[in-house]
C-alpha cells in the first residue's frame, strides 16, 4: 500500500472476540479504549463480529458504546479456525478501510491479529499495555528539526523482557494494528437499550489448503475462576516459602472472599498453577485490594498489578521494591503477620 490512500482509511475499529457465542470481556476493555481513541481523532467506533449465529450479541455491543457493528455470520466461523477468520477480518479491512484496527492479545487473538496484518500489508504491535493519539516524529536528520506526522497511533508496550518501555508509530500504512493485554483497558460503564448501528457484511470465505477440519473440541477442565475478576486478591512469591503455607493467603482471601494470585517464582516452585500468575508474563489484574505477600516487586510482577486501586505490602526487607508502589507497607516475617491480620479483620468483620 502507498501513501496516496492513507486518508481513505477513517473509524477506530476493534475486534469483537466471542467463543462460544458469548463475548470476551476484552471486547469490552477494547471498546473502552477505542471510544477515547475515537474522540481524539473526530470518529466512531466500530466492533466486528465473526462467527456463526452471532447476530444476537450486536445489542451488548451496543450497550457497551459501539456505535457500529459489523457482523460476519457465517457458518464456517462457528469455532475459530485461523483461514477462514483471517480472510474474513481481512476482508472487512479491505471493504471498511479502518484507521485503527486492535485486537485483543488473547490466544486467538495473538493468532488473527498478525496474520491478518501480514494480509492487509501492514505493520502490528503486539501485546500493548497503552494507546493514545498523538504526533510522531519521521525522518529524523541530526541537526535538523523532526518533521512531525500527527494523530497517529502510538503504541506503548515493554520490550526486552521487561526491562524497557517501547512506543511504536506506524505512519506509512494502514490500519495501525494492535494487540492488545486483556485486563489493562477499562470497559465503559453498560448502558442499557444504546443501541449500535448494524452492518451485515458477507464476504466468500474461500476453502484452501490451509484449512484445517476440526475433528473434535475437548475443552480442558480450566479453571473456572479467573484472578483477574477479584475483588480482593491475595498474591504470594517466593518468601510464602512453601505450597503449605499459601493456605496462609487463602484464609487471609477468604475474609474478603477474594482470591489468591501468585508471582512468577511462587509458579516455578510448583506452589500454584501458572493461571493464577500475575504479571507480565502472567495475568494484569486490577483489583479493589492486592495484598503482594512476600514478593519483592521486581519491574515484571508490577507490570501486572500497578493498576489495583490499594496495594498493602508484606515483606521482611525494608528495602525490598515493592514498597515503592504500595500504598501500605507492613515490614516484617509474613508467617506471624498473616494470621494475625486474618484474625483481626475477622474480628473487626464479626
Ligand atoms: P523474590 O524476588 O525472590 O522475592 C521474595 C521476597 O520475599 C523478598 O523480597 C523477600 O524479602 C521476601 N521474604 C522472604 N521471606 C519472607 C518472610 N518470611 N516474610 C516476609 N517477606 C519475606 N515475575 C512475576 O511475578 N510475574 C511475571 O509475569 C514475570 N514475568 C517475567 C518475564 C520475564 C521476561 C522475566 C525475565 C522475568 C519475569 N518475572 C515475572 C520474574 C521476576 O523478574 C522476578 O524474578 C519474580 O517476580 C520474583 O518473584 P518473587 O518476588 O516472588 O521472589
Amino acid at each position: 500500500m502507498n501513501n496516496m490512500g492513507l486518508e481513505e482509511y477513517k473509524g477506530v475499529f476493534i475486534y469483537a472476540q466471542q467463543v462460544d457465542n458469548e463475548l470476551s470481556s476484552i471486547a469490552f476493555e477494547l471498546i473502552g479504549k477505542a471510544k477515547e481513541l475515537a474522540k481524539d481523532l473526530g470518529t466512531d467506533v466500530t466492533a466486528v463480529l465473526l462467527g456463526s449465529n452471532v447476530k444476537g450479541l450486536t445489542d451488548e455491543l451496543g450497550e457497551y458504546g459501539a456505535d457500529k457493528v459489523i457482523v460476519v455470520d457465517n457458518p464456517e466461523l462457528e469455532t475459530y479456525r485461523t483461514e477462514p477468520y483471517a480472510q474474513a477480518l481481512a476482508a472487512v479491512i479491505n471493504e471498511y478501510k479502518p484507521e485503527i484496527m486492535l485486537v485483543g492479545a488473547t490466544a486467538i487473538g495473538r493468532d488473527l491479529g498478525p496474520t491478518v496484518s501480514a494480509r492487509v500489508a501492514t505493520g502490528l504491535t503486539a501485546d500493548c499495555t497503552k494507546l493514545e493519539i498523538g504526533d510522531f516524529p519521521i525522518n529524523a536528520v541530526p541537526g535538523k528539526e523532526d518533521e512531525q506526522k500527527h494523530n497517529q497511533l502510538l503504541m506503548t508496550r515493554p520490550a526486552f523482557g521487561g526491562n524497557t518501555i517501547a512506543t511504536i508509530a506506524c505512519p506509512d500504512n494502514r490500519p495501525q494494528m494492535a494487540t492488545v493485554r486483556p485486563g489493562v483497558m477499562q470497559k465503559l460503564p453498560k448502558e442499557a437499550g444504546r443501541k449500535a448501528e448494524v452492518i451485515e457484511f458477507n464476504p466468500t470465505l474461500e476453502k484452501n489448503n490451509r484449512y484445517v477440519d476440526i475433528l473434535n473440541v475437548v475443552k480442558a477442565v480450566g479453571n473456572v475462576e479467573n484472578i483477574m475478576d477479584a475483588k480482593v486478591l491475595v498474591s504470594g512469591g517466593r518468601g510464602v516459602g512453601s505450597k503449605e503455607n499459601f493456605k496462609m493467603l487463602q484464609d487471609l482471601a477468604d475474609v474478603f472472599g477474594g482470591m489468591v494470585s501468585c508471582s512468577r517464582a511462587a509458579v516455578e516452585n510448583g506452589w500454584l498453577a501458572q493461571d493464577y500468575q500475575v504479571g507480565q508474563t502472567g495475568k494484569t489484574v486490577r483489583p479493589q485490594i492486592y495484598f503482594a505477600i512476600g514478593i519483592s516487586g521486581a519491574i515484571q510482577h508490577v507490570a501486572g498489578m500497578e493498576e489495583s486501586d490499594l496495594i498493602i505490602a508484606i515483606n521482611k526487607d525494608e528495602d525490598a521494591p515493592i514498597f515503592s508502589v504500595a500504598d501500605y507497607g507492613i515490614v516484617g516475617d509474613l508467617n506471624k503477620i498473616v494470621p494475625a491480620l486474618t484474625e483481626a479483620l475477622k474480628a473487626e468483620m464479626k
